[in-house]
């Protein structure tokens, strides 16, 4: 499923490839075709993510997706006059003058006005990729709950943006045990997760891919600071991201094996409706 920094990623590719022109708005499956047709031609104005929520501003209009779990948006060029035939069930199509962006499988995709889009973020609770949030906010809502802090981390309303992957590692990092209670999480833990949480997901939106292995984490800064990130961060070839790092992880996917910190085989569980992977031996904390 894709997390928080795979929508803020595609925010800014669709505000890079069509922002501030008008745009083409098509929808080749038909599911969508009179909200399109209200939409086309029209200037798309902005692009932004809440979480995993889309917001695409186009003229006064407010399009809505989600890409729930399977969902794709991939922003891609096309060579002469116009790009090619649909492919599949496309919900949505943008076209601009260079690029084009087909919407395929979306859990939502809709039209909504700013009240619906002020309660949608209203609900959610802080983003780690916003620096206008306020964290507190999300130390208060776990603590109402005596839900495990792995339960907590996938839920929106605590933190917007988290996911499966996210939610087992950063754990991890921190050696804390996934079943304490959100009750009893103290201010300090609270900012130990969200200020790691801020920097995995900042540079997971750079290389389009979760980073959480400490080694990939320092490589990954190290190319940002000196400028050698941004060309692809700027791709807006359609390609695949998230592949420039090798895919490892610490618990994710690995249960059966040794922990790479401790030896002590690694576990899951279904927490949250979603497979939680952590190690009994050394995340004893919290
Ligand atoms: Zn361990």
């Amino acid at each position: 499923m894709p997390e928080g920094h795979t929508i803020h990623g595609l925010a800014d590719r669709l505000a890079r490839a069509f922002g501030d022109r008008p745009v083409g708005v098509t929808s080749p499956q038909g599911r969508f075709a009179a909200d399109a047709a209200l939409l086309d031609g029209r200037v798309l104005e902005a692009a932004t993510a809440d979480g995993k929520h889309l917001f695409v501003d186009i003229d006064d209009r407010i399009l809505h997706v989600h890409l729930g779990l399977i969902g794709t948006f991939p922003v891609m060029p096309f060579e002469g006059d116009a790009p090619p035939e649909p492919v599949g069930a496309v919900r949505l199509r943008l076209v601009g003058e260079q690029h084009f962006a087909d919407l395929r499988g979306p859990m939502v995709c809709a039209l909504i006005d700013e009240e619906a889009r002020d309660s949608i973020r209203l609900a959610l609770g802080p983003d780690p990729l916003d620096p206008k949030v306020d964290p507190e906010l999300a130390l208060r809502r776990l603590r109402r709950t005596r839900r495990g802090i792995g339960a907590l981390l996938m839920d929106q309303a605590v933190v917007a943006g988290i996911g499966n992957v996210y939610r087992c590692e950063v754990l991890h990092r921190h050696r804390i045990d996934p079943f304490t209670p959100g009750s009893t999480i103290t201010e300090n833990l609270w900012w130990e997760i969200w200020d790691d949480l801020v920097r995995l997901l900042h540079v997971g939106v750079v290389f389009g891919q979760i980073l959480t292995m400490e080694d990939q984490i320092i490589e990954a800064e190290r190319m940002i600071a000196d400028g050698t990130a941004e060309p692809i961060t700027a791709s807006l070839t359609g390609e695949r991201l998230g592949d420039f790092f090798e895919r490892r992880f610490s618990t994710y996917k690995r249960a059966g094996e040794p922990c790479d910190r401790c030896g002590t085989t690694l576990r899951s569980e279904q927490v949250a409706g979603r497979t939680l992977y952590w190690c009994p031996g050394c995340q004893t904390r919290g």
